[in-house]
């Protein structure tokens, strides 16, 4: 007798399946994603890159089930449900920094910890341990306006660094910041999701950050392009605004 087949479970931490978005209806509906198939396994390392009004944040938005898709699915097999079910699950990074302002840089790190499950001392140590990490823990008590726009940035890391979440989705992340800072918070970005084994999708249109990811997913006009490697990507060309 043949032994049962036992499917391999699907390892995808969030899978599209002929997923799109529009906005609007009649005359004024825009699709801004059409059609994307594309999945992130554990410690994946992906850029989305396209030019601005391409699709990006709308198919970041997708995989972060912040948006709904009007055609296609999209679901998260490895992590056992939809991403606002579970705490800590996906960790986000916005362009433009999101802590809370009269919260110190050490409370808006333990928020989503405290609105999870756990408890306050264990969310103060993991809040501490991911603020050393980052070489943050002289900022502790400072409120979010007396931070640099990098080091704020770093604090969302941290932030999103204690939750250990195993997928981090980061929309322009760096956008706002000067080419050295950039380079230092793409950096924080990447060590932070090697230390946590977390996997990590980058929408930008920053090439440094690009170099950095194993896979790019080309994306133009709301269409995904076949995935590439960082080093197959066209260069840019002198006078290109990065
Ligand atoms: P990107 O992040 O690459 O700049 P977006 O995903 O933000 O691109 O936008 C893709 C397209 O969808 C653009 O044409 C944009 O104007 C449109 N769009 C995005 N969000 C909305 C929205 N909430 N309502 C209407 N149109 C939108
Ligand atoms: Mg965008």
């Amino acid at each position: 007798m043949n032994a049962p087949t036992i499917a391999p479970p699907d390892t995808a931490l969030a899978r599209c399946v002929g997923a799109g978005r529009t906005y609007g209806t009649g005359d004024r509906a825009v699709v801004a994603v059409y059609d994307a198939t594309c999945s992130v396994g554990a410690s994946d390392r992906v850029a989305i890159v396209g030019p601005s009004g391409s699709g990006k944040s709308t198919l970041l938005h997708l995989l972060a089930g912040l948006e709904t898709p009007s055609a296609g699915t999209v679901t998260w097999p490895a992590l056992g449900g939809h991403p606002r079910d579970g705490a800590h699950r996906v960790g986000l990074v916005f362009q433009a920094p999101s802590l809370i302002p009269s919260m110190t840089v050490l409370e808006n790190v333990e928020l989503p910890m405290l609105l999870g499950d756990t408890g306050p001392t264990e969310a103060r140590q993991r809040a501490r341990s991911a603020l050393d990490l980052l070489d943050l823990d002289g900022l502790r008590g400072d409120l979010p306006q007396e931070l640099s726009g990098g080091q704020a940035q770093r604090v969302v890391i941290a932030r999103v660094l204690a939750a250990r979440p195993r997928l981090i989705l980061a929309d322009e992340p760096t956008s706002q910041l000067d080419r050295h800072t950039a380079d230092h918070v793409a950096d924080v970005l990447v060590q932070v999701s090697d230390e946590i084994d977390a996997a990590l999708v980058v929408a930008t249109h920053d090439r440094a950050i690009g170099g950095r990811m194993t896979t790019v997913w080309p994306i133009h006009d709301g269409r995904l392009r076949p995935a590439a490697t960082p080093s197959s990507m066209p260069q840019p060309t002198e006078g290109d605004p990065a």
